[in-house]
């Protein structure tokens, strides 16, 4: 490939919070939120004007596996922050419970069956206003671009915005961008599998439609507030870190949505397309090799990790070639996975943890993820508090802190064998 060579220039350093945050989603959020009621000044970054990642701009309106979707699922898994956040949801209108393979669920306050379809534009109004009320700092419309770091320790990152090229220097960093970008730019060893032949999730267009009427009981349909959203194109082999790869998707996807809604007037002659996502959804890209690197084994035994500061009790959807249950409650979520082993200074929040593919593909469900990056932001504000880096801090006192924060950090010992 050609190259051409960029001159060296000043930038701006338009923040110095304490922790910032790299990614507005299901992560971002959760991180952001813990880092600020911390009391850490902290940051987010995001490159869209609104916050959900692909909750919201990719129209995916159902947080999952907030206990196992079969037996044994009597402990919900996830709570804390994530159970806020859909009792603040329930109460604005915007979440119902999801019926989903014949399991049904309650949803009342402080509680929350396998799974929760929620209406995005509630999301993204609820979220605004827990940040807002957290004291967090929010830069939207800006695309984090690039890390500057010296060896393992990151001193700035670059993000471009409509007023130009700027900098941004925290204390301590979070990554939630999803695909890991952050760590990645800063030279962190990562995961990726092959397009094909790995079996890396393919890509979907989701949209959402009227004129669908709501599912009877027992039906498995996202529905909510008059609207229901689909699972539209499905794309294989697509590289969702690639620029061409998403292009090349997107093109192919929004071309073939109107066939797919078409086909749908079959079944309901009234349905009208009201939009399609912002963005093609991105299942799977990057995962940032930690300190620990969570198994296969560990996820389908339900090994106990003497550090845990969440549970993922979400099925494996792809892996191994059909929905697979964990036979468990859950399994634990090491701190040490959202420590890069190469960078000092940043923690790693939402899908792009330490994580072998099938331990992936549970934990980056939503209800997970919110609970994995409620530990990740408040692990960074403690780290800010202790001036400490986050391989070194107390796990001892983050866990304690969690649950004080209404976290589950690990299987409660009365249902281990
Ligand atoms: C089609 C599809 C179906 C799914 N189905 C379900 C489901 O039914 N239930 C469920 O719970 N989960 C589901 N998931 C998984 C779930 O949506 C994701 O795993 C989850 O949203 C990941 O959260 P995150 O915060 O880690 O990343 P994301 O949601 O991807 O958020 C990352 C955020 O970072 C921002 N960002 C990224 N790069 C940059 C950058 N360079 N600069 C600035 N901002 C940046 C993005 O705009 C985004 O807001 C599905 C995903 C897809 C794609």
């Amino acid at each position: 490939m050609k190259t051409i060579l960029e001159p060296a220039k000043d930038l701006p350093i338009v923040a110095e919070p304490d922790v910032a945050v790299g990614g507005g989603g299901p992560g971002g959020i959760m991180a952001a939120l813990a880092a600020g009621r911390r009391g850490a000044k902290t940051l987010l970054i995001e490159r869209y004007g609104f916050l959900g990642g692909m909750a919201t701009a990719g129209l995916m309106t159902s947080f999952n596996g907030f206990r196992n979707e079969h037996e044994p699922n009597h402990v919900q898994t996830v709570r804390g922050l994530a159970q806020e956040l859909v009792d603040r949801l329930a109460a604005a209108g915007g979440a119902c419970a999801r019926t989903s393979h014949g399991h049904f669920g309650e949803l009342k306050p402080g509680h929350c069956p396998y799974a929760v379809s929620f209406d995005p534009e509630v999301l993204k109004s609820v979220a605004l206003e827990m940040l807002a009320h957290a004291g967090v700092e929010l830069m939207l419309h800006t695309a984090f671009s690039d890390t500057l770091a010296d060896d393992r320790n990151v001193s700035a990152v670059i993000v471009e915005n409509k007023s130009g090229r700027q900098a941004v220097r925290a204390q301590m960093y979070v990554d939630a961008t999803g695909d890991g970008d952050v760590a990645a730019r800063a030279g962190a060893r990562f995961e990726k599998v092959k397009k094909s032949g790995e079996r890396m999730m393919a890509v979907t267009l989701m949209y959402r439609v009227m004129g669908v009427p709501a599912p009877p009981e027992g039906e498995r349909r996202l529905w909510v507030n008059g609207l229901t959203t689909r699972w539209g194109p499905r794309i294989n082999e697509v590289d969702g870190s690639n620029a061409a790869d998403l292009t090349a998707a997107e093109i192919e996807a929004r071309r073939a949505v109107m066939e797919h809604v078409e086909s749908l007037r079959k079944d309901f002659p009234d349905v009208t397309l009201v939009e399609t996502a912002t963005t093609i959804g991105v299942r799977e890209t990057r995962r940032i090799t930690g300190l620990y690197t969570i198994s296969e084994e560990d996820a389908l035994t339900g090994r106990r990790q003497p550090d845990s500061i969440a549970v993922s009790s979400n099925p494996v959807p792809n892996y191994y070639g059909k929905r697979y249950f964990l036979e468990h409650l859950g399994f634990e979520i090491p701190y040490r996975s959202l420590v890069p082993a190469d960078l000092d200074n940043l923690l790693l929040a939402g899908r792009c943890i330490s994580a072998s593919q099938p331990a992936f593909q549970s934990a980056r469900s939503m209800a997970p993820n919110m609970a994995i990056s409620q530990a990740s932001g408040t692990a960074a504000a403690m780290c800010v508090a202790a001036d400490c880096q986050p391989a070194d801090l107390d796990v001892a006192a983050l866990q304690e802190r969690l649950e004080k924060d209404g976290a589950l950090v690990r299987i409660p010992p009365e249902e281990r064998e």
